[in-house]
């Protein structure tokens, strides 16, 4: 009985799996939308079935009886499909959490108070896990958190430099998101290429929605672009990235409250701000079409890849391999090729076709001589969630 489902809630929806732990098969998936608001929505998928179906579902409670129905309407309800364990992905582990956790009251407690670094994601984990546990009662509960892989990092590479008894009242550090993702993505890369991961230097790019850049030695996170919330590091969607810290100052002043620099900045900027869309399929449209605000867009989200690549080849004194992850790095060559322009002098030789191709699984876009292996390794969350959930609890 390897069938673990996979919880991974947001501020306001709730996306779930049920997979096979033990080959990452899929056997359902399903997305709960507008929880709180007066019609939210569900969506629910299996090999069989679509269903989708608009509902009120004023809470994440309300979200799991929704889920549970849709499994009921689609004739495979939850009781008969052997469910060993629940995995919940955390977006904030803090630092005390470096592995997968069983879910105690405690810890499901601790999750909620963490919740003051991450405001929009713990608090509604924690609602999640608490009518996760209601639902199912019998199974053990796990947390698998986004920031765990990243405390490796060194000290250097966590530390902002601002006063140390200021940062350590208010938990200031660095401590990266994606990190379920670097780390699958980076195994990943290591058994395409037949070595093992701790002789590898990589460079991973996760470039979806949200996007980080991480620095692997050896399977071990050095560094990574995102850090005290998932805001720092590259451009993103609707996220600004990497910004000079007086610019809030600067704002503050002319008159912004808090509420409205956080709508700015992780809602209204990266894509979003400078093009007018954060879908990058839309955005490529137009910069091909010649909307010169597009094409900028475009150079500015590049050109902040560029930044970390280059810091991160120094810090990891070279790379052995450069890896694309998520939606836009798995599928767009216009980006991988501009990304790798001109690094020839470093190693990298992307090959046209090679990066033109559509492909499924991983694969290889640099040239055989390149000195440097260039990757397309598409990421699985779910998959790796319900793998460290079922080697927590078959241990
Ligand atoms: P999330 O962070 O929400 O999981 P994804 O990893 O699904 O996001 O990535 C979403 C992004 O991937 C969107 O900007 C979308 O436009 C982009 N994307 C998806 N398919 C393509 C494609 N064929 N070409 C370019 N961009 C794509």
């Amino acid at each position: 009985m390897t069938t673990i489902l996979v919880v991974n809630s947001g501020s306001s929806s709730a996306k779930y799996q049920l997979v096979n732990a033990t080959n990452g098969e899929r056997f359902a998936s399903g997305l709960v939308e507008r929880i709180g608001e007066s019609v939210g929505r569900i969506r629910h998928e299996t090999d069989e079935v679509l269903s989708e179906l608009e509902l009120a579902v004023p809470d994440h409670a309300a979200g799991f009886a929704a889920m549970l129905d849709a499994f009921a309407r689609a004739g495979t309800p939850v009781s008969g499909l052997g469910i060993a364990a629940v995995g919940h992905r955390v977006v904030q582990g803090g630092s005390e959490f470096v592995e997968p956790t069983l879910i105690t009251d405690a810890v499901a407690e601790r999750i909620l108070t963490l919740g003051e670094l991450a405001p929009l994601h713990n608090p509604a984990h924690y609602q999640a896990i608490v009518a996760a546990r209601v639902a199912f009662p019998d199974v053990p509960h796990v947390a698998v958190f986004d920031t765990a892989f990243h405390q490796t990092m060194p000290p250097e590479a966590y530390t902002y430099a601002i006063d140390t008894a200021v940062a350590g009242e208010h938990g200031i550090r660095r401590y990266g998101f994606h990190g379920i993702s670097h780390l699958v993505v980076s195994r990943r890369a290591a058994a395409f290429l037949g070595k093992p991961v701790s002789s590898l230097k990589q460079v991973v790019l996760h470039l979806g929605n949200g996007a980080s850049a991480c620095a692997i030695d050896g399977g071990i996170s050095v560094d990574t672009s995102m850090g005290l919330t998932p805001l720092e590091g590259l451009v993103m969607g609707t996220r600004s990235g990497d910004l000079d810290p007086g610019l809030m100052l600067h704002l503050l002043r002319a008159g912004y409250d808090t509420d409205q620099l956080d709508q700015l900045l992780n809602k209204r900027s990266g894509l979003m701000g400078l093009a007018g869309s954060n879908d990058f399929r839309d955005l490529q449209r137009a910069a091909g079409s010649g909307d010169a605000a597009s094409q900028l867009a475009f150079g500015v989200y590049v050109h902040a890849i560029r930044r970390y690549l280059g810091a991160y080849l120094v810090e990891l004194g070279g790379a052995d391999v450069i890896v694309f992850t998520a939606g836009v790095g798995e599928n767009s060559p216009a980006l991988r090729a501009a990304v790798c322009a001109e690094l020839d002098w470093f190693g990298v030789r992307i090959d046209a076709s090679r990066n033109a191709a559509v492909g499924g699984g991983p694969r290889r876009i640099s040239t055989d001589n390149s000195r440097v292996d260039v990757l397309v390794v598409p990421t699985d969350e779910e998959a790796e969630i319900a793998r460290q959930t079922w080697q927590l609890v078959s241990a």
